[in-house]
């Protein structure tokens, strides 16, 4: 079996527990917010260290973002990743999905041939899991999301197990494909410090794109080239008022039972 390229798509994205927004402007307060490399991406490196300790392959991670995101490309470079490409360039700021898969396609046509992609289900702050099956159509790939397990993989195939609401499902999938996966599919592991301190020094194999390496013209990326753009972002108000029912939990539930039938939210039947 020749040796199997692997395509990893990381974002670093901001920790979301501590993410505000400035009640003025709408905009995400940044300052001082940590970066990390989204959770699910973190299990979509393993997965794929996991499949070049079983059966040999070349790891490429990609990500899109500002500068800084190289701190993410090197992250997954000292979990055992091979290569890294950060696509960073102004003119890709304020990508839609549309936008990001297709700048994301274009890098991994210019990557030339892979046998895998492998992206999480999910980033956590744009949090629409769409970039995963958009870059599958954009290169016309078979795809699996929500995926679960990786079983086995073949010169021309991969059988993997999804997560359903009710159930698992087990694929094969033709290669090349693309799968987004969950975190029940494994525990990745931290980056070695040694590998870690190689990622980052200057002669990293880590490359850096802009807009004009991909061939694209600044019409077509970032903001001008997105389909959808936002117009505004604000914290919804919350409506809800509670109210605590003290007192034994037969005191708590009789109270709870007069106030649902006062409401008139039941009738009362006996
Ligand atoms: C309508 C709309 C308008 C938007 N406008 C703006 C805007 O004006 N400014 C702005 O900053 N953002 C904007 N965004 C957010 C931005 O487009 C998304 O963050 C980005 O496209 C990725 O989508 P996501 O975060 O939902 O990723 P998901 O689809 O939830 O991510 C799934 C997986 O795809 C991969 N992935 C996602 N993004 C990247 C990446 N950049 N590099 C490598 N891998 C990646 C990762 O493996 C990730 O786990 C907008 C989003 C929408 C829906």
């Amino acid at each position: 079996m020749k040796q199997m390229q692997i395509i990893v798509l990381v974002k670093q994205v901001p920790d979301t527990t501590e993410v505000r927004l400035d009640p003025k402007t709408g905009n995400l307060i940044r300052e001082g917010v940590k970066s990390i490399v989204n959770p699910d991406d973190r299990n979509a490196v393993e997965a794929a260290v996991s499949l070049k300790e079983k059966y040999g392959a070349k790891i490429t991670v990609l990500s899109m973002g500002p500068p800084q995101a190289i701190d993410a490309v090197s992250e997954a470079l000292g979990m055992g990743a091979d290569k890294g490409i950060l696509l960073s360039d102004r003119a890709f700021a304020g990508a839609d999905t549309w936008a990001t898969s297709g700048t994301l396609g274009k890098a991994i046509k210019k990557l030339g041939d892979f046998d895998l992609i492998i992206a999480g289900r999910q980033a956590i702050d744009g949090d629409t899991a769409q970039i995963g099956p958009q870059v599958a159509e954009y290169l016309d790939v078979t795809q699996a999301t929500y995926v679960c397990g990786i079983d086995e993989v073949r010169p021309d195939a991969i059988v993997v197990k999804r997560r359903l609401e009710d159930g698992i499902e087990r694929l094969e999938l033709r290669l090349p494909a693309l799968l987004t996966v969950v975190g029940e599919l494994n525990r990745p592991r931290y980056p070695f410090v040694g590998r870690l301190l190689d990622a980052c020094r200057e002669k990293a194999p880590i490359e850096v794109w802009n807009a004009a390496d991909l061939g694209f013209k600044t019409a077509d990326v970032g903001l001008e080239g997105s389909l959808t753009h936002v117009v505004r972002t604000f914290s919804p108000k919350s409506k809800r008022q509670s109210e605590m029912l003290e007192g034994s939990a037969r005191d708590a539930a009789a109270s709870l039972i007069g106030k649902i039938l006062n409401k008139k939210l039941l009738r009362e039947t006996v």
